[in-house]
C-alpha cells in the first residue's frame, strides 16, 4: 500500500475539537459540565448525532440487541474481520466532556481522515458506542458474552427496567445474546481514552500505552462490637466497632502503600447507632483493591485477612468479609502495545507504559479479541467532574496515534484472501 502517504496521515484537530464541543451541548449543565446518563433523553439525542457523524464519515451504521451503536467503514477485503475501536458516550452524573466521548469521536475522525482521501485499509474498521459503560457495562458485556441472566442487575440509575431502557435505544433484552461477538468476528480492539489520572502529566508524556486494565476485588466488611453508653462504659470494657474499623482503614492503607502498583481503599463506612452518646456497636465498610496481577491481589487480600484477624482479637470484635466484586485483570496484547509505541516514535510523541486502574469497555472486549488501549493526558488528573480537560493538541495526537495504530495492525493481521 502507499505507505508514505499513510505514515503522514493525521486527523483534523479542529474538526475533532468541534465534535467534542458539539456533543458536550447535549446534557450540558449550568456549571459547564455534562450529564448524559445512559438511556436518558440526552443519551438518545447524543446517539442520534453520533450516528449522523458516522454516516458523514462514510460508515454504515447498525444497532445491536444490547444497544451498541456500530459504525462500519468498508475494507478492501470485506470478508476480513474488522479492526475495532470505540468507547462510550454515556456519562456519570456531573461529568466532563472527554471520558468515553473522546474515544468514540476520535474513532469517527480517524475514519473520516481515511474516507475523505478515499483510502481503505485491508480490514474494515468498526467504531462502536458501547451502551451504558458508566453503570452496568451492559453493552460491552453482552458483546463479550459475559452478561448475567438477571435483568434486575442492569436496570438504570433511576431503577427503570433494562427491558424499557434497551427498547428506547433500539435494543432488545429478550434476544440480547444475539449481540455476542465471536473471536473470529474481530481482528483486534483498540480503545482510546483520556487517562483520568495524573501519571502522564506528572511524567510529562504525551501518550500512555496501557499495559492492561487492573483486576478489582471489592468486599463489604462488617465489624460487630457492642453498643453501650458512652458515659458509663469504662474504657477497658468496650467493644468499640469504630475503633476496630479505624485500625482496618489504616491497615488497608499501609498494605496499599507497599512498593508495587496496587491501590487499596476504604471508601465507604456506615456505623450504628451513629449518635454522640453511644459506643458504635456495628460498622459496615467497603474495601476496594486493584492490581494488574491476579496473584498479587490474592496475596494482598490474604495479608488484609491476617491484619483483620489480629485487629478483631485486639479489639474484642467480630469481623467478617463478604465479596462484592471480583474482576480479573485484562492484560493488553503485547503486539498492540508495541505497535502503539512504534507509532509514537514515528510521530515523535513522548510515551510511557502504565496500567489502567479504571474500568473500560476494553476490559470486556479483551475476552474475545486482542486488546490495546491508548491514553492521552487528563489535565490535573481530574475526571468524572466538570473540570475534566484534555487540550485539542493532545486530543488530536491521540486520535492520530489511534489511526496510525489501526493502519499498523492492518498489516499485522492477515486477511483471508
Ligand atoms: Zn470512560
Amino acid at each position: 500500500m502507499v505507505s508514505k502517504v499513510l505514515s503522514s496521515l493525521a486527523v483534523n484537530r479542529d474538526r475533532l475539537s468541534t465534535m467534542i464541543h458539539q456533543l458536550a451541548q447535549l446534557g450540558k449543565l449550568p456549571n459547564g459540565g455534562v450529564q448524559r446518563l445512559a438511556f436518558s433523553p440526552e443519551d438518545c439525542h447524543a446517539r442520534a448525532l453520533v450516528r449522523r457523524w458516522m454516516v458523514e464519515a462514510g460508515m454504515t451504521v447498525r444497532l445491536d440487541e444490547a444497544g451498541n451503536l456500530i459504525g462500519r467503514y468498508p475494507g478492501r477485503f470485506e470478508a476480513a474481520p474488522p479492526l475495532v475501536t470505540g468507547s462510550h458516550i454515556d456519562t456519570v452524573p456531573n461529568a466532563g466532556h472527554y471520558d468515553g466521548t473522546y474515544g468514540v469521536l476520535a474513532g469517527i475522525e480517524s475514519v473520516r481522515t481515511l474516507s475523505e482521501r478515499k483510502l481503505y485499509l485491508d480490514h474494515p474498521i468498526e467504531v462502536i458506542v458501547f451502551a451504558d459503560e458508566e453503570r452496568t457495562m451492559i453493552g460491552c458485556k453482552a458483546m463479550a458474552g459475559r452478561l448475567l441472566n438477571d435483568p434486575k442487575l442492569y436496570s438504570s440509575r433511576s431503577q427503570e427496567p433494562v427491558e424499557t431502557c434497551l427498547e428506547r435505544v433500539g435494543g432488545d433484552w429478550d434476544i440480547i445474546d444475539h449481540a455476542r461477538r465471536t473471536p473470529e468476528s474481530m481482528a483486534a480492539f483498540v480503545e482510546l481514552h483520556v487517562e483520568q489520572g495524573p501519571m502522564l502529566t506528572t511524567l510529562n508524556k504525551q501518550i500512555g500505552i496501557v499495559t492492561g486494565i487492573v483486576g478489582q476485588r471489592r468486599y463489604w466488611i462488617t465489624v460487630e462490637g457492642q453498643s453501650s453508653h458512652a458515659g458509663t462504659t469504662p474504657m477497658s470494657m468496650r467493644q468499640d466497632a469504630l475503633v476496630a474499623a479505624s485500625q482496618i482503614v489504616l491497615a488497608v492503607n499501609q498494605i496499599g502503600q507497599r512498593p508495587g502498583d496496587q491501590v487499596a481503599t476504604v471508601g465507604r463506612l456506615e456505623l450504628s447507632p451513629n449518635v454522640p452518646n453511644s459506643i458504635p456497636g456495628k460498622v459496615e465498610m467497603s474495601l476496594d483493591l486493584r492490581d494488574l496481577s491476579s496473584d498479587r491481589l490474592d496475596q494482598l487480600l490474604s495479608d488484609i485477612h491476617q491484619a483483620i484477624d489480629s485487629i478483631a482479637a485486639e479489639t474484642d470484635t467480630q469481623i467478617s468479609m463478604t465479596q462484592r466484586l471480583h474482576n480479573e485483570p485484562s492484560p493488553a496484547n503485547s503486539h498492540i502495545q508495541n505497535a502503539i509505541a512504534q507509532v509514537c516514535d514515528d510521530l515523535k510523541l513522548t510515551h510511557c507504559s502504565l496500567p489502567s486502574r479504571a474500568s473500560h469497555d476494553a476490559q470486556e472486549i479483551a475476552h474475545i479479541t486482542d486488546m490495546g488501549m491508548i491514553f492521552v493526558p487528563s489535565e490535573g488528573g481530574i475526571s468524572h467532574a466538570e473540570t475534566e480537560y484534555t487540550s485539542p493538541e493532545d486530543c488530536a495526537n491521540g486520535a492520530t496515534v489511534l489511526l496510525q495504530t489501526l493502519m499498523r495492525l492492518d498489516r499485522h493481521y492477515h486477511c483471508p484472501s
